[in-house]
């Protein structure tokens, strides 16, 4: 089974795309001010929705998103795919700047980040800031601001961590996912519109 990684920019982010959001997602990007955020947050939940839908073959619009936070039951949590059919495939998708990234693997926990590195206070340590913060949402360390490296624990764990090489210069990103997974098969989605 293989870890799938999908990548696109802001410059795709068309309001046409809007209608294969579900109402919460557009309510969502309209709430945003400014209009990177907006792009960023609609690629995003559009990306999502694609991928999955060619993982289940299913219309993109077809697939059922869930974002209650874990914390306060709010709809700004980490996305959740919920379906009938099995297995649910598992996601995690990240921003920065120009780039937004969506992971999914068939199974088990995954996290990805992707980060610019122009706007991190210490640019040398953006691959050890990805790889936290993909193992944070995967859901293998247990903090993703305690400044440790890969927890000793990860083989135990059976998680593995791959570093992903952004589709443009100035960026870093990794992804985390299950051992037993094949190396992520990349897909860019509308990279050039
Ligand atoms: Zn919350």
């Amino acid at each position: 089974m293989t870890l799938e990684v999908w990548w696109s920019s802001l410059a795709a982010a068309d309001r046409d795309l809007l209608g294969l959001l579900d109402v919460g997602e557009r309510a969502r990007v309209e709430s945003l001010e400014r209009p990177a955020d907006r792009g960023r947050s609609l690629i995003s939940a559009v990306m999502l929705r694609v991928a999955v839908a060619a993982h289940l073959g299913i219309a993109p619009a077809e697939v059922v998103v869930d974002r209650t936070c874990a914390e306060c039951g709010g709809p700004h949590g980490a996305p959740r795919i919920v379906s009938d059919s099995t297995p649910v495939p598992w996601v995690s998708v990240s921003h920065s700047g120009l780039l937004a990234v969506v992971a999914l693997s068939p199974r088990g926990p995954v996290g990805v980040d992707v980060q610019r590195i122009g706007d991190l206070t210490d640019p040398a340590s953006g691959r050890e800031w990805v790889t936290r913060e993909a193992l944070f949402k995967a859901g293998a360390a247990a903090q993703a601001d305690d400044g440790a490296a890969a927890p000793p624990s990860l083989a135990a764990a059976g998680v593995a961590v791959h570093e992903l090489r952004p589709p443009f210069a100035g960026y870093v990103a990794a992804v985390v996912a299950p051992a037993e997974l094949d190396a992520p098969r990349i897909t860019h989605w509308r990279l050039d519109a």
